[in-house]
């Protein structure tokens, strides 16, 4: 399939290139950014972050405006583009009859719009029937979450299933690419930690709850359980790690019984073989000292979700952490792994 890039200059659109470099099935075969962009090469246009080096044959691309009529030609469109003109131009394309598949907010709290784990939620796509952006269907918008939201809906699945999620407290520790480029400023983050990051907590509790949500008659109901998120900027520069504690509707009988319902998840599109589906989606680290986004954020193609320190609290019926790569697994490589699941069953048909 030919595929475009929104916003393919940023963080999230390069990694969305170096991705889909050799992709059995998706082809990159458009280039959209802003006006400052657009003309030029993408060799001129993007100052190319990425520790590979810039395919060959993207760097040669003309960068075009983002609008369905400049980037005709694509099947689809993986957008990277900044919130704050991702409504008008992923709407637009949607109109136009190309699906979206989204990394930016905008759209994920629409009602019609999923907001997709392909692993967790898988049959919220169905939600994609209801919405009418194109007069022929053919156009339609999919998103995927908030990086640190795609780690805790992830470890808390297999958990809120087996003993319901009640209440939830969060602290993130979030790594310096997840605020893009030139992201930042050095002397703000270089040897400290900055509590806050503009935007971010607010995001947490209705995200988990819409992913964790049960869809029923074209809508979802969301589970009530409370969430408590203080976001932090940490020195890192890969792996989003959440501190997670949580209480239950019934409270789990020993942590081996929590182990075993993190072993024994059924990944619902693990017969699939979806060319970015990770080997093994939970590593279960034992470790006292792991996971760690340097060591493991990589590990699987950057798709696996890392969850450790799992112990029994004094108010908190669990305490852990988890952590996921979040340019790969929390932007660029769970859009691609919305659109293998997308396509495998038929949306793009
Ligand atoms: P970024 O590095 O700032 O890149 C933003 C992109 O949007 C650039 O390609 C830019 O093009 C383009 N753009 C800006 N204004 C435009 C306009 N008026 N018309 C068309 N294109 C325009 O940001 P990022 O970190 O890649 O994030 C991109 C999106 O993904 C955001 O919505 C972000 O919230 C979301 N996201 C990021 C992460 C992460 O870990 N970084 C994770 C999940 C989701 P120019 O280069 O031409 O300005």
């Amino acid at each position: 399939m030919n595929v475009g890039i929104l916003g393919a200059t940023g963080a999230v659109g390069q990694k969305f290139i170096r991705l889909l470099n050799q992709h059995p099935w998706f082809t990159i075969t458009a280039l959209g950014a802003s006006d400052r962009s657009a003309g030029k090469t993408y060799k001129e246009a993007a100052n190319w972050i990425e520790d590979v080096p810039l395919p060959e044959e993207i760097a040669g691309m003309t960068v075009q405006a983002c609008t369905p009529e400049a980037m005709k030609g694509v099947d689809f469109v993986f957008s990277g583009l900044d919130s704050s003109v991702a409504t008008e131009i992923e709407g637009a394309f949607a109109k136009a009859g190309i699906p979206v598949i989204s990394n930016a907010k905008n759209y994920r709290q629409h009602a019609e719009v999923p907001l997709l784990i392909p692993e967790v939620n898988p049959e919220h796509i169905d939600l994609i029937s209801t919405q009418s952006f194109s007069a022929d269907g053919k156009g339609w918008i999919v998103t995927n979450p908030n990086c640190v939201a795609v780690p805790l809906s992830l470890a808390l699945k297999p958990l809120h299933d087996r003993f319901g999620l009640e209440n939830l407290s969060v602290t993130t520790l979030q790594a310096l690419s997840g605020a893009g480029y030139p992201g930042v400023p050095s002397l703000d983050i270089i040897a400290n930690v900055v509590p806050y990051i503009s935007g971010e907590e607010p995001k947490i509790a209705p995200e988990t709850q819409k992913i964790l949500g049960h869809l029923s008659d074209g809508d979802i109901q969301r589970p009530e359980f409370t969430v408590d998120a203080t976001c932090t900027r940490v020195h890192t520069l890969n792996g989003h790690m959440a501190a997670v504690s949580c209480r239950f509707k019934e409270k789990p009988a020993s942590m081996e019984q929590v182990l075993d319902t993190l072993k024994n998840f059924q990944n619902p599109i693990a017969d699939l073989e979806l060319p970015f589906s990770p080997k093994e989606l939970f590593h279960i680290h034992t470790e006292d000292n792991y996971p760690q986004p340097r060591l493991h954020a990589d590990r699987d193609k950057g798709m696996s979700l890392h969850i450790g320190r799992l112990r029994e609290g004094d108010f908190f019926h669990l305490n852990f952490v988890c952590m996921a790569h979040n340019t790969i697994r929390g932007a660029a490589g769970g859009a691609i792994l919305n659109a293998e699941l997308l396509m495998k069953k038929g949306w793009f048909s």
